[in-house]
């Protein structure tokens, strides 16, 4: 399978701003270009991100490899979860992208202002800031440079610094869409020098997909200017497996879940929540499904020697909290010249023996591990299995499986995540259709589908006046005990505790209505 990857050609791109010194270079450029871009039609904006998409599909191979080389990610995973959701987002946001757009009429609220006619118009933020992860390094800022460029903003984008052979690949494919010079720029900065510098640049907005402690620190950095932030961060995600569930289906979902991209998604299970009917078979099926994973073909290696380090110690500190390994896959023999042959881990299926001392302590319960690692717990019914699906302080995705629709969309609508699948677990980021995005500890705003989109514009309110030959409203100055008595004739009108009182002040209303028409 890696050999697609090995005959790809890398991408040569180097990023357009390579410091923060360029920084006000690029602001500017991109806000000259920005004012242009946003004055075109929207079906010219569309049709040169097609071409961004005609160039992705001749370089298919070699986007792919690109994204193995820096993420050791398996081609298939990069395949399935990058490259086809980015083609699918493309298609998804230029189709339904005007409809974002569209000024929506506002119905009366209430007699009283039957002058006025509202609408909610949306506005490009200006320029939008990106900074985005190494976990899925293509796919996530692809979709969010598309619905940001769509909805007539100017780009900076900073990928993950590990990632620089995806970011040379988006640059490509963003130069095939004849963009205005400056639209689009990739920042090669440093990670801790990318949030101040973007913050304190004077962009519009930051979209930031990462860890919860860096977006903790962006948040801080970003309130003095009131600068908005969209923030997607970590997940610890629940899986509630019902006794009705299909357990073989079960089992290769929370495989693939939390095991595929080597267990590195925010969204992908760890606490896998079963009912103790169905607990022992279920461990059973998942254990066999772990045992017969194989290195280098089913399950890649960690992108970096820091995260595997920081898995295993996530693991040895929950061994210490009473956890119990349950299964591991084999061993990794490394290929010779494998770059990644210090990255591979075995993934773990690991257990909490009820009494296991400070068991619930354990970073897999209480803490994103981010690595090929769940942990299986039997819970006595539905809503244990809920308590202890929601005690996280994350709250990004989660999945019901059961046979029973209808339980189980009861069932969802109680976990608290920002995105639940029925079934099915973490895919949902594949949905174009779908918001993404998580409650506490998982991050602020909405990525991908309407509200995604709309995240990238400014919500602004018009408000009309339609009354013919009207000077004045009722209640603007000069005021007097007329005025006063007129209005709270129509307050009568509108809100008095019955029918009676609410007739009776018809003839006040009637008295102050001509107030509309007078100079005086
Ligand atoms: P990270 O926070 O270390 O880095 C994310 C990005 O921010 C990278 O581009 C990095 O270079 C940059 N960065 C690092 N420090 C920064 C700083 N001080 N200021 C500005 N930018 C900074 O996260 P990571 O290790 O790259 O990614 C893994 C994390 O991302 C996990 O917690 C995972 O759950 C989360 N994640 C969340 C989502 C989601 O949609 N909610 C998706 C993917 C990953």
């Amino acid at each position: 399978m890696r050999e697609v990857t090995k005959e790809s050609v890398p991408f040569t791109a180097a990023p357009s701003l390579r410091d923060t010194a360029g920084m006000a270079a690029a602001l500017e450029a991109a806000r000259k270009a920005q004012a242009a871009w946003a004055a075109m039609p929207y079906r010219e904006r569309a049709r040169r991100l097609r071409l961004a998409g005609t160039f992705m599909s001749g370089h298919i191979d070699a986007i792919i490899g690109a994204i193995h080389r820096d993420n050791g990610k398996l081609p298939l995973d990069a395949l399935a979860a990058e490259l086809l959701p980015a083609f699918m987002s493309l298609d998804y946001y230029i189709r339904h992208g005007k409809r974002f757009m569209r000024p929506q009429a506002l119905g009366g609220g209430n007699l009283l202002m039957f002058n006025k006619r509202s609408a909610l118009v949306y506005r490009p933020y200006g320029v939008v800031g990106i900074i985005s992860p190494w976990n899925y390094p293509f796919a996530i800022p692809f979709s969010e440079v598309v619905m940001a460029l769509l909805a007539g903003n100017a780009v900076i984008l900073k990928v993950a610094s590990v990632t620089p052979g995806v970011g040379a690949a988006l640059a490509a494919i963003f130069a095939a869409a004849e963009l205005p010079a400056g639209l689009f720029t990739w920042a090669g900065i440093p990670g801790k020098e990318a949030g101040p510098a973007f913050i304190a640049s004077g962009m519009d907005k930051l979209f930031f997909t990462g860890s919860t402690a860096t977006g903790r620190e962006l948040m801080a950095l970003a309130a003095p200017r009131l600068l908005p932030l969209v923030l997607e961060l970590g997940g610890a995600d629940a899986a509630i497996i019902c006794e009705d569930a299909d357990l073989d289906r079960a089992a290769l979902g929370i495989l693939w879940s939390g095991y595929s991209n080597a267990g590195q998604s925010c969204g992908g299970a760890q606490r896998i929540l079963v009912h103790q009917a169905v607990y022992e078979p279920f461990l059973e099926k998942l254990c066999a499904l772990v045992k017969a994973l194989r290195p280098g073909a089913d399950l890649g290696p960690m992108t970096t020697v820091n995260q595997k380090r920081s898995v295993e110690k996530a693991v040895e500190a929950s061994l210490a909290a009473g956890a119990v390994v349950a299964a591991r896959s084999p061993d990794y023999i490394p290929e010779p010249g494998d770059p990644f042959a210090d990255r591979y881990l075995s993934a773990l299926v690991l257990t909490l023996p009820p009494g296991a001392p400070a068991g619930t302590a354990a970073p897999v319960i209480t803490d994103e591990v981010f690595g090929p690692v769940t942990v299986v717990i039997p819970v006595k019914d539905d809503e244990e299995a809920l308590r202890k699906a929601n005690e996280s302080s994350y709250g990004l995705t989660g999945s019901v499986w059961s046979r029973n629709r209808r339980r189980a969309r009861l069932l969802a609508a109680r976990v608290n995540a920002g995105a639940v699948m029925i079934n099915d677990h973490l895919m949902s980021h594949g949905l174009a259709e779908t918001p993404w995005g998580g409650f506490g500890d998982s991050g602020l705003g909405r990525t991908h589908g309407s509200l995604g989109f709309r995240e990238m514009l400014k919500a602004q309110v018009v408000v009309d006046d339609i009354l013919p030959g009207a000077k004045r409203e009722l209640w603007w100055q000069p005021y007097s005990a007329k005025v006063y008595q007129g209005i709270r004739a129509i307050t009568e009108f509108l809100g008095g505790p019955s029918l009676a009182s609410r007739i009776g002040a018809i003839p006040g209303v009637l008295r102050i209505v001509g107030r509309y028409w007078s100079k005086k």
